[in-house]
């Protein structure tokens, strides 16, 4: 069947922003054919389409003069399961945190770190989502995309995708492929990822010993509601700015004048500094302008606190990278995708 297309949508409950801009087409899109349908009528009509989730990672700055294809696909299902290792696939529109809840309920491990991460299954790849130390490279198992340019499905292996930090060759090269959906390496035995930011001490807290990957999952759970505005009650788009990996002769100039700052070594001699601490030492936390400011409780979340446009919240982000810069040194790259 032929998805309907809506015309002047407006795109407010699309986006965890809570940005209040139209589409000029709006569609869902259910399966394989419902997207290719869409895509080949777009083509004839020569309008772009703009192909988004859960709207978790998005900041809408105008009106979209195109067809918004929001994909809406849902299955999950286990391809195999041979001596301990778990191949689980789930098609593009399956929201994230349930199928996580879900592959823990099966016994799965592997994805617990990566709990309570809003959006959809096949935008995940897109910017290979991490959190607490795991990346979903680290338990990526292929994907089905759909070539937009020329129609053709094409499954991707690990390498192809060339996931880096907050980064992937679907970002990279936007508007070439539609993920279709996502599979995943899982296991039946635990191997557990506790040595980043709190997670261990709040395990501990909870007096418990030997976590399971249900523990692990609730412990960032409880974490990431202290600590993330929900976007249900303040519009937001997660971290705003990615974390910059910088030289160590950086982060030596940086120290002399700032003993405390956060740096983690990395690769090739370089260091990743905590983005949201810079923020927060050159004064803009809780900062707010109309409806457009930066988080009280975390420095590298924007949010909207209600009738902020995508612009006003852009040129606040742009006046924190000037000041980044002209303070530190350092360039903050945005991380929400900016239409
Ligand atoms: P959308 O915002 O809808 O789209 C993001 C991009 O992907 C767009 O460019 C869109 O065109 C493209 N896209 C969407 N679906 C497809 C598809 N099927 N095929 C091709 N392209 C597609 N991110 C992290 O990495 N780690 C975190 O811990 C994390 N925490 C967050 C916490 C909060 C409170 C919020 C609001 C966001 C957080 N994010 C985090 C960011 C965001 O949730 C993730 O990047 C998520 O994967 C985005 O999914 P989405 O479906 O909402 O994508
Ligand atoms: P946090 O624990 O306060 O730590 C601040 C930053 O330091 C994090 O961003 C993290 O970088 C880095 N860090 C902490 N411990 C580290 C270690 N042992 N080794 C290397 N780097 C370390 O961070 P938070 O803001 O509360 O977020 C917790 C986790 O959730 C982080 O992994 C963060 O990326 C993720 N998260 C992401 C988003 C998003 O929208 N992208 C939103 C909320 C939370 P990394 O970011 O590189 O991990």
């Amino acid at each position: 069947m032929t998805a309907q297309w809506q015309e002047q949508v407006s795109l407010k409950p699309f986006n965890t922003f809570g940005i209040d801009v139209k589409a000029r087409y709006f569609t869902q899109v259910h399966n394989d054919d419902e997207v290719r349908e869409a895509l080949a009528q777009a083509r004839r009509l020569q309008i772009d389409v703009l192909v988004i989730g859960g709207g978790s990672n998005l900041l809408l700055t105008r009106d979209i003069d195109a067809l918004v294809l929001h994909v809406a696909s849902r299955g999950r299902r286990v391809l195999s399961d041979e001596a301990g290792r778990v191949i689980v696939e789930a098609e593009a529109g399956e929201p994230w945190h349930p199928f996580v809840q879900w592959s823990l309920q099966q016994g799965f491990c592997g994805l617990e770190n990566l709990s309570l991460i809003p959006g959809t299954v096949g935008a995940a790849p897109m910017q290979n989502v991490g959190a607490y130390g795991v990346e979903i490279k680290d338990v990526f198992a292929g994907l089905t995309a759909l070539d937009r340019q020329t129609g053709e499905l094409r499954d991707f292996s690990l390498d192809e995708c060339a996931f880096g930090y907050r980064d992937s060759a679907f970002k990279r090269n936007p508007g070439r492929w539609l993920i279709l959906r996502v599979r995943f390496a899982l296991s039946h035995a635990l191997q557990a990822h506790l040595d980043y930011g709190p997670v261990r001490q709040r395990l501990a807290e909870q007096g418990v010993q030997q976590p399971s990957a249900q523990a692990i999952s609730d412990a960032i759970c409880s974490i990431r509601r202290e600590k993330l505005p929900d976007p249900a009650e303040l519009g937001n788009a997660g971290s705003f700015f990615k974390n910059p990996v910088v030289s160590a002769e950086l982060v030596a100039r940086i120290r002399a004048q700032y003993p405390g700052v956060v740096a983690y070594p990395q690769a090739h001699g370089l260091a990743k500094l905590a983005a949201g601490w810079l923020i927060e030492q050159a004064g803009w936390k809780g900062y707010r302008d109309g409806d457009a400011g930066v988080h009280r409780l975390q420095s590298l979340v924007l949010v909207n606190y209600g009738q902020a446009s995508g612009a006003q919240l852009h040129g606040l982000a742009q006046r924190v990278q000037a000041d980044i810069l002209e303070k530190f040194g350092v360039e903050l790259e945005m991380e929400p995708n900016l239409y």
